[in-house]
């Protein structure tokens, strides 16, 4: 059962899981709830030793856990899904009290999210990782066999945000582990509790000691891991951050895929279906308290009808419910630190003084608690910060356009490339102008639902980071390609080893002749090849 409403829960002491055991630590970091500003938990901060010693337990285990058939590991996977469900309300009312969303939100995405991703994941994770038998396809090679493997990439680091602390960790150790790499996993320093809950779940469903390995703390202990020796890093969070780590990791060469942040565009066409979008654009900019990655942070409206849709939206987004999201009916929770208040206001506020009309909201709520009211703005400069930089807050920051191409061109126009949304009533017009949006995801008449579905990647273009994660295809990201070929060894040599001679060069010429002349020309040759193919043959 989920907590009471309103009850704070008693402060839990966390501990880190290094080789499969559990370890406190005198040096701690507190964990707030953001909805009440008061500490509900602590949690190690983790050391350059403490990562040094998860990233020996994860090497040393990661040999024989790769050793496991891949039946055997989905094995592991379907376990966790089962402790995923059976504790999905103390999983998601836990995100609730450390991350500030709603809980509806909670066990959509999270809980909900991670069952489902769990399921697509072991049904296609064998046709990703089983070995493929190949054909050269060159007459030259035949009675060689080739298979090409898929081949861990050893000991992976996976640091994570705070804005969806389950599944996106999930998303990204799963398909690693799946793969037969071990895990050193970093939660954000603002869901270390999340981060233990779910290394618990490993630890219960008896996933090998060293498999999967957390430690916590913050950026530091991030940097320690990120130079801690890895084979490859899945990191989610900021583009600074990420710049900052691929300088970091530049001189190893190792593998990496990044998820960093996002300025998602949400672009209304004339014949956009009214109620729909105006629904879809309050909860595009406040779902997750409009701190998702892909909460739309810009709107563009024909001119048109943007005094209209503004209304409208404003009309949704002002009568949201702001609270603390353990309360049922809340739709809007707190931000997730007074940091992150500042930097909303100071956003909202620049808009305002550059002449953007405030048509609700605009204003910080009374503590406790980081609260910040649903806004919605019209006619924002687009030089402004609120169009340009991630604000990563619950706020609807709409221009008004008179020209597509011109409306095209200002959301291809930012480092940002995560994803976009079209609203039209042409979906066939929607999909060739998402073509032209240069960004990793393009959603029409929907937004950020492809999120933790196996079947689908999720990544983006630009600034937004590089490689895909969340889905099937990061199986063949997390390992490495091994071709192995084989011949059975029965003659003494090849047409190409020593010795060479005039006979070798003129096969080579009379072969070249026959894989490029017209017919004539290959029947020509065909008698010369079969006479120098004998006499080499001779001398091997
Ligand atoms: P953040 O970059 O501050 O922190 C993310 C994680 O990285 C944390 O665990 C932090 O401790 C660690 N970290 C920070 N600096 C580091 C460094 N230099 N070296 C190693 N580790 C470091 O981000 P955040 O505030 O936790 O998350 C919000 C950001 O994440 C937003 O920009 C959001 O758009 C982005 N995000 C992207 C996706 C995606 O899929 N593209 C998903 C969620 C969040």
């Amino acid at each position: 059962m989920s907590e009471p409403a309103g009850r704070a829960p008693q402060p839990v002491d966390a501990k880190v899981l290094i080789g499969g055991e559990w370890y406190q630590k005198d040096d701690r970091l507190e964990s707030l709830n953001p909805a009440t500003g008061e500490v509900i938990g602590y949690a190690p901060l983790c050391n350059r030793e403490d990562v040094e010693l998860a990233v020996r337990a994860a090497r040393e285990a990661q040999p024989s856990w790769a050793a496991l058939p891949l039946d055997r590991r989905i094995g592991h996977l379907e376990t966790l899904r089962g402790l995923v469900a059976q504790e999905g309300d103390a999983l998601a009312s836990l995100i609730t009290q450390e991350s500030g969303k709603p809980l509806q939100e909670a066990h959509f995405l999270e809980v909900l999210g991670t069952l489902d991703f769990i399921t697509g994941l072991c049904k296609g994770a064998p046709a990703y990782l089983a070995d493929r038998r190949v054909r050269a396809g060159n007459p030259l090679l035949w009675g060689k066999r080739h298979w090409v493997r898929r081949v861990p990439l050893g000991v992976l680091g996976v640091i994570s945000p705070w804005n969806l602390p389950l599944a996106i960790p999930m998303g990204q150790i799963l398909p690693a582990l799946l793969a037969g790499n071990t895990v050193v996993f970093k939660p954000s320093e603002f869901a270390p509790l999340v981060g233990t809950k779910l290394a618990g779940l490993f630890h219960r469903a008896g996933f090998p000691p060293g498999v999967l390995n957390l430690v916590t703390g913050g950026p530091e202990t991030g940097v320690h891991l990120v130079e801690g020796g890895l084979d490859g890093l899945l990191f989610t969070g900021s583009t600074g951050a990420g710049l900052q780590i691929q300088a970091r990791l530049a001189p190893r060469l190792i593998p990496t895929e990044l998820a960093l942040g996002g300025k998602d565009a949400f672009l209304v066409l004339p014949d956009a279906p009214f109620a729909r979008t105006v629904s879809g654009a309050a909860w595009a900019a406040c779902f997750g308290t409009g701190q998702a990655c892909t909460s739309a942070e810009r709107f563009f409206v024909p001119t048109g009808m943007k005094d209209r849709f503004a209304a409208a939206v404003a009309a949704k987004v002002g009568s949201l419910r702001v609270g603390n999201g353990m309360e049922e009916g809340v739709e809007v929770g707190p931000l997730i630190s007074p940091q992150q208040l500042e930097r909303v206001e100071a956003h909202v506020q620049e808009a305002v003084s550059r002449g953007a009309r405030l048509l609700c909201g605009g204003q910080r709520l009374p503590g406790p608690g980081f609260f910040f009211q649903p806004t919605v703005l019209l006619d924002v400069p687009l030089d402004c910060a609120l169009m340009r930089e991630e604000t990563i807050g619950p706020v609807v920051p709409i221009a008004g356009y008179t020209d597509l191409d011109e409306a095209v061109r200002w959301i291809n126009d930012s480092r940002y490339g995560l994803s976009a949304s079209i609203w039209t009533a042409d979906v066939e017009r929607g999909l060739a102008l998402g073509r032209r949006l240069a960004v990793g995801t393009v959603w029409i008449n929907d937004v950020s639902y492809t999120h933790a579905r196996a079947q689908l990647p999720w990544g983006g273009m630009k600034q937004s980071g590089s490689g895909r994660t969340h889905w099937l295809g990061s199986l063949h990201e997390l390992t490495s390609i091994q071709l192995l070929g084989a011949d059975r060894g029965q003659r003494e040599g090849e047409l190409w080893w020593f010795p060479y001679s005039s006979d070798g060069l003129d096969l080579a010429r009379r072969i070249r002749f026959l894989l490029t002349e017209g017919l004539a020309g290959r029947l020509t040759n065909l008698i010369p090849f079969l006479k120098d193919l004998v006499k080499v043959r001779g001398t091997r």
